[in-house]
């Protein structure tokens, strides 16, 4: 038995939705159309993102990282890093926002080397002009809701054995979280929680993660969530 730990990013680790204000303020105002049509289930998760990087167009890289390294992070997430290295707990970082910022962002925080899963934005450097392509290294084959399915990722990542952990907040953390053990969650996941019947932890911090998790550890056996384990096995028979 291990505890696997996954985290979101945008309003997780970042204090703000990086990815939407990010788009805005690079691809405009029409980008929150683009999200009204992805709520209102008109487009999936990786139309959105299409139409969201063909609005930047061109993307200024100098401004975009001025814009990126101003992204106020929650302070403790350092201390959690630093938590889960001195006790070897493996984590991974799952978004269904964009490599390009999450790598920035973290590095520009001081913290190298975490593993992450998200979509891929890449700028191409054509002329001194940087073209963007994005793609989907970890979608799922049906569903559309999210680009990069994180409940798979979290699966593949943990063993029959294994308690899983998340941490989150957002939409594209309510899939995921069905399937955790653990869940910590705020905001959005809190209400999604509160109406599936998901038991969860409510946090503001990592600090509150983190004693949380001591307290966890410091039971002889953390125990597995019944209904989180029936669907894990549901995924594996269908999928
Ligand atoms: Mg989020």
């Amino acid at each position: 038995m291990a505890l696997k730990i996954f985290v979101d990013f945008d309003g997780t680790i970042t204090r703000q939705d990086v990815g939407n204000a990010f788009f805005r303020e690079f691809g405009g105002e029409r980008c929150s159309g683009y999200v009204a049509e992805y709520k209102a289930e008109k487009i999936s998760a990786k139309e959105l993102f299409r139409q969201e990087v063909a609005a930047i167009g061109v993307l200024d890289e100098g401004r975009a990282e001025d814009f990126l390294f101003s992204q106020p992070i929650d302070d403790s997430f350092k201390s959690f890093v630093e938590f889960c290295r001195a006790r070897a707990i493996a984590f991974h970082v799952v978004s269904d926002g964009l490599d390009y910022y999450i790598r920035k962002i973290l590095s520009h925080n001081g913290i190298d080397g975490v593993s992450f899963f998200a979509n891929k934005l890449e700028a191409v450097r054509e002329n001194g002009i940087a073209r963007l392509d994005i793609s989907f290294p970890f979608d799922h084959a049906e569903c559309t809701r999210c680009a990069c399915c994180k409940r798979n990722i979290m699966l593949t990542h943990a063993g029959e054995e294994d308690i899983i952990v998340y941490i989150g907040e957002g939409y594209s953390d309510r899939c995921p979280a069905q399937y955790a053990d653990v869940v910590f969650a705020k905001d959005e996941l809190q209400k999604f929680c509160q109406e599936k019947n998901i038991s969860y932890f409510l946090y503001s911090s990592f600090d509150d993660v983190v004693e949380r998790m001591e307290d966890i550890l410091s039971r002889k056996r953390p125990k597995k969530r019944r209904e989180a384990e029936m669907k894990r096995r549901e995924a594996f028979s269908c999928e």
